[in-house]
């Protein structure tokens, strides 16, 4: 039978500098939990075969988040580097004989099981997807002075959000040119696909929910999602 294996890669390996908090971000608490908790609990209840984590603090995910909340699927365990494109390649390698892989950034705790079901079908289907919104609002393209030199039609511009989810060959494979070509400014998986030019990335629709914890304000709004008064 052919290897049909999906693996989550959940990152978790940033320092969190933006926050401005003494704790990591991904290990503050919401509603008692760690921030890394949620997006761990939603892909354990959902149909991936496994997860890989990549984090620098392993005793403390192992205590306090994968033992004491009983995450069975996380098979391994990686450091993460000092880019984010650093992390992902390691939790690549440590993804070896899966058929498709979903990368999500363990900062976004509102993934839903509609998301994580979409994107994985998403990948058997075009093989590259990722997700995201429509923006909101009006978006300017600035001139190097700080004026506006175009508005892109807001109907065609998105906000990207994660999981991205790919075939595992087609994303191990760009990410290895990148490695080698080292162009600048990647700033997600999709580029990385985008770069190596072998397969159009789907777009698909997330939810405004799914945000990504960043700065205080993000928590303030997560507190709010999970109607936590504390
Ligand atoms: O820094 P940013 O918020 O964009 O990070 C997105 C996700 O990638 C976070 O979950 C973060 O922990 C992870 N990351 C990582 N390794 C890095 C930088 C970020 O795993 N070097």
């Amino acid at each position: 039978m052919q290897n049909e294996k999906v693996t989550a890669i959940v990152l978790a390996g940033g320092s969190g500098a933006r926050m401005g908090a003494a704790c990591k971000k991904q290990y503050m608490l919401l509603a008692g939990r760690p921030l890394l908790f949620y997006a761990l609990h939603a892909f354990e209840q959902s149909a991936v075969d496994e997860i890989v984590l990549v984090t620098n603090e392993a005793d403390y995910c192992r205590q306090e988040i994968l033992e004491k909340y009983r995450i069975g699927k996380v098979k391994e365990i990686v450091p993460g580097g000092a880019e984010r494109y650093h992390s992902v390649y390691a939790g690549l390698l440590a993804a070896e004989g899966s058929r498709y892989v979903l990368i999500h950034d363990g900062a976004r705790p509102f993934v839903t099981q509609d998301i994580i079901r979409e994107a994985a079908e998403g990948a058997k289907r075009y093989r590259a997807c990722a997700v995201g919104m429509p923006v909101k609002d009006t978006v300017k393209i600035a001139d190097e002075n700080g004026f506006a030199a175009q508005t892109p039609r807001r109907d065609t511009v998105w906000q990207m959000q994660t999981p991205q989810a790919f075939s595992y060959p087609l994303i191990l494979k760009a990410y290895e040119r990148v490695r080698k070509e080292n162009p600048e400014g990647i700033t997600d998986d999709a580029m990385v696909v985008e770069y190596a030019g072998e397969a159009k990335v789907k777009l698909l629709r997330g939810s405004y929910r799914n945000i990504k914890i960043t700065t205080p304000e993000d928590m303030a709004l997560a507190k709010c999602f999970l109607g936590d008064q504390v």
